[in-house]
């Protein structure tokens, strides 16, 4: 029986890890951390038994501490950061599916790994602003870091049984979100509402505006650069709307292997989970007597620049990824709340970016330094 732990159990990718766990009835979850919502934690403390359980937010994590004591259910209960270390070190799990959003990830992923946990990575902010440190330590712990995210999956999948073998290129495919084909002008008058229908996804809200702007396909490059040891030159980003294939490794020869299925996460954090096992299905397989059409096209990066941006963060490295980042985790957070408009977003990246001073190969505490300072000037 696989251990391990949950953090962001609460959201699209961490409630999908359950149902994957639900349905193999062979993993046994030890903690479960997210950031509020106690209600739904409740509910998966009952069904999932879980030793240990962080909610960030001290008061929601007190509220639920008296509920679970009245209700005689036998968990403990912590709350902020060291209430996720806690649960990211917790010693009975073998691996840990770090499922936050944003950066809040790279303490406890950083933790983990340090404590000989393999990672079921979706929790790509971690790897964009800190892949420097993520990577070795990983691999001087001899743990993995699986990827969750489809199109790496898709990638590492595409990978197997090829050891030795150089690939020459990662084609990363992009849905090209719900604004392909849209001009400038029309994307000034987008709401929040239009930004939150994905056309092939159902995802968290941050990850679904980030896939409109196109900035969730830059941190995607500068994710795969990391995890699979790529230059920028080797990561091209192909736009294919109907998301049947989830990206694709070209080798030395022109061979270019594949890996198609239906739009559903499950597949990857199962395969996460399991690797190298495969299970059974978790979604209707894929029927190619109903498939129409696979089109692929050029990304528009002057409608969408936010894809040229990750390129340049990426050659420009040390903490512009970081900039990069927290930039779009503000304006996105301050767009959902109604306080900036649609096209802010890309511009506060652009604005940031430019007034930065890189750091070269920054420690923790400069990329944790680099983004409250993004914050506080975006702040003003
Ligand atoms: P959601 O917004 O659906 O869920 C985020 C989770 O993080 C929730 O459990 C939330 O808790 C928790 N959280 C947020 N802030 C904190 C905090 N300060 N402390 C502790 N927990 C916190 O996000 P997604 O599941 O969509 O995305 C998670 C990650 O996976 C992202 O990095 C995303 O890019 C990546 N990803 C997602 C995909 C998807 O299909 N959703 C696909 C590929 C990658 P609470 O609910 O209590 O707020």
């Amino acid at each position: 029986m696989k251990h391990i732990s949950i953090l962001g159990s609460t959201g699209s990718i961490g409630t999908q890890t359950l149902d994957v766990v639900r349905t193999n009835c062979d993993i046994c979850v030890e903690a479960l951390a997210a950031g509020r919502n106690i209600g739904l934690l409740l509910e998966q403390i009952k069904e999932f038994q879980p030793k240990l359980v962080c909610v960030f937010d001290a008061d929601k994590a007190k509220e639920l501490e008296e509920i679970t004591k009245k209700e005689q259910l036998h968990v403990e209960i912590t709350s902020g950061m060291e209430g996720l270390l806690a649960c990211a070190t917790i010693s009975s799990a073998q691996m840990v599916v770090t499922a936050f959003v944003g950066m809040i990830g790279i303490r406890p992923t950083i933790e983990a790994i340090k404590a000989g946990k393999h990672i079921a990575l979706a929790n790509k902010e971690t790897l964009v602003t800190a892949g420097h440190i993520i990577m070795p330590l990983a691999k001087k712990m001899g743990v993995s870091i699986l990827p969750v995210d489809s199109e790496h999956s898709a990638i590492f999948q595409s990978l197997q049984g090829n050891a030795g073998n150089k690939y020459n290129r990662i084609l990363l495919t992009a849905s090209g979100g719900p604004f392909r084909g849209k001009t400038k002008e029309e994307l000034k008058k987008v709401h929040v509402e239009d930004a939150l229908k994905h056309p092939n996804w159902s995802m968290g809200r941050k990850i679904t505006i980030d896939s409109s702007t196109l900035v969730n396909k830059g941190l995607e490059v500068i994710e795969a650069k990391w995890l699979f040891d790529a230059e920028a030159s080797q990561i091209e980003v192909v736009v294919h709307p109907q998301s049947i294939i989830h990206s694709m490794i070209e080798y030395e020869d022109g061979a270019v292997i594949a890996q198609l299925g239906t739009p559903d996460m499950k597949l990857p954090i199962q395969y996460a989970l399991y690797y190298p096992e495969r299970k059974g299905p978790t979604s209707p397989r894929l029927d190619f007597t109903k498939l129409r059409a696979l089109e692929f096209y050029e990304p528009d990066t002057e409608v969408f620049p936010a894809l040229s941006m990750a390129y340049e963060a990426l050659h420009t490295g040390g903490t512009m990824p970081t900039v990069y980042n927290a930039a779009n985790e503000w304006s996105v957070a301050a767009f959902l709340d109604r306080k900036i408009g649609y096209t802010e977003i890309v511009e506060n990246i652009r604005k940031e970016m430019e007034a930065h001073k890189v750091i070269a190969n920054p420690s923790l505490e400069d990329i944790l330094e680099t983004e409250a300072k993004v914050y506080q000037r975006l702040n003003r």
